[in-house]
């Protein structure tokens, strides 16, 4: 039994445990795999104001040290299971079942993945989710953007300032984004478009993206394309599904919360990328993370005193 159980131990996550230990909760954090969550996958933070260079997984376990010197227990524990049970939120996970008064949920969101062989080992070593943050690293040297959206186009436009060549590469014959960007790329000298064209296979030697195995889905044609860099931008899903039967969303399946993270189930709170919101970064994670936990921390208060 805890005061409030967090659902996630990314950065919002342990924010949040951070700021309801220092209100004087018992706080247990949840994290299924490594505790830091995304930014673990950053070679280098960016856009963090007062942080400059330090790594995803440096940021990732300062943050945690710092929630657990203020008492925040941390398990590596996946939860599968939530239900109301006597005024308690009562979780299941694959290794036990806790109840808390609070519950902040803070479990993120998971990028589509092109779901090619290679491409987990390969990220921040050539594969990336997030041109912003991990251009840097591929300056003046040959990527490759897959997507179609705003962000995949947007993404071409950052690279195509900092890469030698960028290669857009996307499934259908039309882009889905803003045909602004799609007038502005084409404009670039360093930019290849291939419509109609999709990723078979990431090419790689020991440790490092070197290529990409592409097909002209209309003439079945594949060839080769020698690239440092592949950013993939074929969207973001979250992964809420677990809650989603007790906790409002929205239609694409993002939590419903207001200024101060409350969701639709009293005594929830939501934080960070899993939320309904326009900006997902670390910036905002952290913000919301803080938030969170001492809205969560002022309804274990308001349930002692009976108020
Ligand atoms: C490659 C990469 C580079 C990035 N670089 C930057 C950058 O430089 N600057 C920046 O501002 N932003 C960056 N971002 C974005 C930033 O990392 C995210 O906005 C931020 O991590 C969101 O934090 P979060 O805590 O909301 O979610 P997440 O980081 O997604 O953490 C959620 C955690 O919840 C856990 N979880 C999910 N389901 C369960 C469950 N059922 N049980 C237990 N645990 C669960 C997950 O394992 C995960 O660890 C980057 C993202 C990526 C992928």
């Amino acid at each position: 039994m805890y005061d409030i159980i967090v659902a996630g131990g990314g950065p919002a996550g342990l924010t949040a445990a951070m700021y309801a230990a220092r209100s004087g909760k018992d706080v247990l954090v949840l994290e299924s795999r490594s505790v830091g969550g995304q930014i673990c996958d950053s070679p280098q933070v960016s856009g963090c104001p007062g942080l400059p260079d330090v790594t995803g997984v440096q940021f990732a376990g300062t943050l945690a040290r710092q929630a657990q010197e203020q008492g925040v227990h941390i398990r590596k524990e996946t939860i599968t299971f939530l239900r109301t049970q006597n005024g308690l939120l009562e979780l299941t996970t694959d290794r036990g079942r806790y109840s808390a008064v609070s519950l902040i949920l803070a479990n993120g969101v998971t990028h589509r993945k092109l779901g090619l062989d290679g491409e987990d080992r390969l990220i921040g070593s050539g594969v990336s989710y997030c041109a912003l943050c991990d251009g840097a690293s591929v300056q003046n040297r040959p990527v490759a953007v897959v997507g179609g959206g705003d962000t995949a186009l947007q993404e071409a436009l950052f690279l195509a300032e900092r890469c030698s060549k960028v290669t857009l590469i996307h499934r259908r014959d039309l882009f889905r984004g803003d045909s602004r960007f799609a007038a502005q790329l084409r404009r670039q000298e360093n930019v290849e478009i291939l419509l109609s064209h999709q990723v078979d296979a990431l090419r790689s030697d020991a440790d490092r993206l070197t290529g990409l195995l592409l097909t002209d889905l209309k003439t079945g044609q594949q060839r080769e394309l020698a690239v440092d860099g592949l950013f993939i931008a074929v969207g973001q899903e979250p992964c809420n599904q677990l809650f989603s039967t007790l906790v409002m969303t929205d239609e694409r399946g993002y939590f419903l919360a207001g200024e101060d993270c409350a969701t639709s189930l009293p005594g929830v709170f939501a934080a960070g990328d899993c939320r309904a919101k326009t900006v997902r970064r670390l910036i905002t994670a952290v913000s919301d993370g803080a938030v969170a936990g001492l809205a969560a921390s002022r309804y274990v208060d308001s349930r002692r005193d009976g108020t």
